[in-house]
């Protein structure tokens, strides 16, 4: 994934986020402040779940890019393809699935960043 791609992915998140949250507006005309606090936090929570998988498995394919280990320089075993899943810090799960390899000298495995 290049950076034009995870741009398109995210103004596409984004206008689905701004356009929900205005329909919202008019859907709950009484709603509290707090309330609307929390739709909006809700909303933008998805964008941020959004970017910050889509950053780390950009970097993860950097990373199997070059294919080696970053401590020995040797090509790693690839291992096919497993999922991980990572908190965020808001306490949303964010799952990753990509290749897993395991360097034959140290045993390092290299899997998406977290
Ligand atoms: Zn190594």
């Amino acid at each position: 994934m290049n950076g034009e791609e995870m741009q398109k992915r995210w103004k596409e998140t984004s206008e689905e986020i701004l356009s929900g949250m205005a329909e919202w507006r008019e859907q709950y005309s009484k709603a509290t402040f707090r309330e609307m606090e929390e739709e909006v936090d809700k909303r933008l929570s998805e964008l941020r779940v959004r970017m910050l998988t889509d950053v780390a498995i950009s970097r993860a394919e950097e990373e199997w890019a070059a294919g080696v280990c970053p401590t020995c320089g040797v090509k790693l075993e690839k291992k096919g393809k497993k999922k991980r899943k990572l908190q965020t810090r808001g306490g949303r799960e964010v799952e990753l699935e990509r290749e897993y390899g395991v360097c034959p000298v140290c045993g390092q495995g290299i899997f998406p960043p977290g």
